[in-house]
């Protein structure tokens, strides 16, 4: 891509804008570039001590993604292109460019991605002037959040019996169950997730701490997140794809102090962005080698992520779940019913139980530590405990 991209200029200007304008720091404690430094050091020794002499290139390059989502959650400069997450997107954009073209797919436009502190999960298309490209917003430090939802939820799945390296789960509700009563540290590290993340004055056990999972649980926690991610990015390409870019609606918007506008879009555009994102992500995860079931299962849990997120900043501002006004996306609950339902339709029926049940073990593992989480975030309201400037900028 050329240095005078609009979209590129489009975003560094409205980065500097609000970094300008955001209240420092950022964020307390991972703003802190050597702690952030510290961080980093600590992940990389317990994970090669853990995983001594046996990384392979797929878990060395995990391990890359892990940091460079860590990194983007901490990263308070302006400059898009020396952003840490600008590596992971180029990688998802690649693979998603590719299952595009496999799928015939035409891409129109060519959108340029970035984060910003925009105060909610879904992303923000922000209008520009160009007939070739096109810039979407996504939230600070949203793919770090995944991932580290998405590191409790998976351990709570116990090996099925005489599963080795290949790693097959039971996702059994007895067996998850079992597990998360048998080891606290699961819901634990559940809720130190959603409070780190929408509270600044937060500091938990783990809020602070990464952990390592075992080998097994700790692939499926970063497939299941690069599922989700490529979901996301999928579902802006299925936006440019179905030709939404010119007809939706521009509204104004607020990012933190600093007005600008986005496209606001009906809810049927969003479903249909939902579709398409979901045939680009799951063939560009079954390009990596991942069966259906996995390759479905990230997108199927976004929405579980959103959920929390939606529920986790309503509980903390008014003590109860639902309570927010509906934002630009329809609720996550009902976009992952119709991507359950799109499965069941476009897929053979005997291949279509395996990933609709695992989104569904993951959707109801995620709910048992949310309702673990909730009275935690109901204190928090209580006490008046602010939300975190990352999710209410300015
Ligand atoms: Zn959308």
């Amino acid at each position: 891509m050329s240095q005078t991209s609009v979209a590129r200029q489009a975003l560094e200007q409205l980065q500097r804008s609000v970094h300008a304008h955001f209240p420092p720091p950022l964020r307390r404690l991972r703003n802190d570039p050597t702690v952030d430094q510290q961080v980093r050091r600590s992940l990389v020794e317990e994970v090669m001590g853990k995983w001594a002499g046996e990384e392979t290139p797929e878990q060395v390059a995990e391990l890359r993604a892990e940091l460079a989502r860590a990194a983007e959650e901490a990263y308070d400069g302006p400059d898009p292109e020396a952003g840490p997450l600008n590596g992971l997107l180029t990688q998802f954009r690649t693979d998603i460019e590719a299952a595009a073209a496999e799928l015939g797919r035409t891409i129109p436009l060519r959108p340029t991605f970035g984060t910003l502190p925009i105060g909610r999960p879904n992303a923000m298309a922000v209008p520009i002037e160009s007939d070739t490209e096109c810039l979407v917003v996504l939230q600070k430090g949203l793919f770090m959040f995944a991932y580290l939802l998405a590191k409790p939820v998976a351990s709570c799945f116990p090996l099925a019996p005489g599963a080795g390296e290949g790693s097959a789960f039971s996702t059994a509700p007895d067996g998850w169950k079992a597990q998360v009563a048998a080891d606290p540290a699961i819901a634990e590290r559940f809720a130190d997730t959603v409070l780190s993340t929408l509270c600044d004055e937060y500091s938990g056990a783990t809020a602070s701490q990464r952990y390592i999972l075992d080998r097994p649980h700790a692939v499926l926690a970063t497939t299941i997140t690069t599922g989700m991610e490529l979901f996301v990015v999928g579902h802006e390409y299925g936006h440019i794809i179905a030709g939404h870019v010119a007809r939706g609606k521009r509204v104004a918007a607020m990012v933190g102090t600093v007005s600008c506008e986005e496209i606001v879009r009906e809810w049927d555009d969003e479903f249909v962005a939902d579709m398409r994102g979901l045939e680009l992500s799951v063939r560009a995860m079954q390009n990596q080698g991942y069966d259906l079931s996995l390759s479905y299962a990230g997108a199927d849990f976004c929405f579980s992520c959103l959920e929390v997120l939606g529920n986790g900043v309503s509980v903390l501002l008014t003590g109860e779940e639902g309570k927010l006004p509906p934002g630009s996306h329809p609720p996550p609950a009902l976009r992952r019913e119709v991507l359950r339902e799109w499965v069941r339709r476009a897929v053979p029926g005997e291949h279509a139980e395996g990933p609709l049940q695992l989104g569904k073990a993951f959707e109801e593992v995620v709910r048992e530590l949310w309702d673990r989480t909730k009275p935690l975030l109901v204190r928090a309201h209580e006490q008046k405990v602010p939300l975190a400037n990352l999710w209410n900028p300015g």
